[in-house]
């Protein structure tokens, strides 16, 4: 099952079609996806025995983010070897965590204004919590996940190295520094949800490729270590982590620029494109 947002309401999507949740199941589910997540299994089991063939088409730009109030949204840093590297540090024996504060969450076809000449993109694979996961082991996490969608974890840099130690959760939070979408994809859609190849570019130039079986902590393994700590709840989303190619890591270092799409992508997923514009504080004279 594909769950997206389409103007302002939950659907499930098959390709550019989709089905209005609360109106085609006669008010059963409502349209709220909060509401959805605490009954995604009865959800996909009806959306399954249902059909889609009387979903209707929608254009990309009418595509909001499937969710945008979790409760919280959990990032992990250097999650890659390749990525470690290149930011000059060991591979990790455990996580680093911090958030992405919800307000910079965005669509999948959003425009996102650039603070600054110094932001830098992160492919990454998001999971939407779909249960309550509390003390989850390894072994039973997947049954916890809702599904998959595709996200940016946009930094600013300078926000983010500032001060007498790094401010990951700050310089990641700018409104729209969270595109995640087009839609909330169950595990079961797809071949095998712990190999997935992801990528992010501007127009044909490639800035990022890479595939989730290098992370250092998978999906199940991050979803044991949270739940270890902090109770997981339906709708959080987790930001796994970014594979190599930012351009803080290049010589000289490469940011995004105004008036370009940054487009990320994961194989079974799909992908998020968005505009990208000089933001208030983008200096006139670098536009
Ligand atoms: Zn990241």
């Amino acid at each position: 099952m594909r769950v997206g947002t389409v103007r302002g309401r939950p659907a499930v999507l098959s390709g550019n079609r989709a089905l209005d949740i609360a109106l085609a199941s006669d008010g059963r589910f409502p349209a709220d996806m909060a509401a959805l997540f605490e009954r995604w299994d009865e959800l996909a089991e009806w959306a399954d025995s249902r059909g889609l063939d009387d979903a209707v088409p929608f254009t990309p730009q009418e595509l909001g983010a499937p969710f945008l109030r979790p409760s919280q949204v959990f990032a992990i840093g250097l999650n890659y070897r390749d990525h470690a590297s290149e930011s000059g540090v060991a591979a990790p024996d455990a996580p680093p965590v911090f958030t992405k504060f919800p307000t910079c969450l965005t669509g999948p076809y959003d425009v996102v204004a650039l603070p600054s000449p110094g932001v830098d993109w992160e492919v990454e694979l998001v999971a939407v919590i779909g249960r309550r996961a509390e003390h989850v082991r390894e072994q039973d996490a997947w049954s916890h996940v809702a599904g998959l969608t595709v996200g940016q974890d946009l930094s600013e840099r300078s926000v983010q190295l500032a001060g007498p130690v790094p401010q990951f959760s700050l310089g990641k939070s700018y409104p729209g520094f969270g595109p995640i979408g087009p839609a909330i994809v169950t595990p079961d859609e797809l071949q095998n949800p712990d190999d997935l190849a992801l990528s992010c570019r501007v127009g044909d130039d490639i800035l990022q490729q890479g595939r989730t079986k290098d992370m250092i902590f998978s999906v199940p393994e991050l979803i044991a270590r949270l739940s270890a700590v902090c109770p997981l709840l339906p709708g959080d989303l987790v930001f796994t982590g970014t594979p190599h190619g930012v351009g803080m890591a290049r010589t000289p270092p490469r940011y995004l620029t105004p008036d370009t799409i940054l487009i990320s992508s994961i194989e079974g997923i799909g992908e998020i494109r968005n505009p990208l514009t000089a933001g208030a504080g983008y200096p006139a004279q670098q536009r």
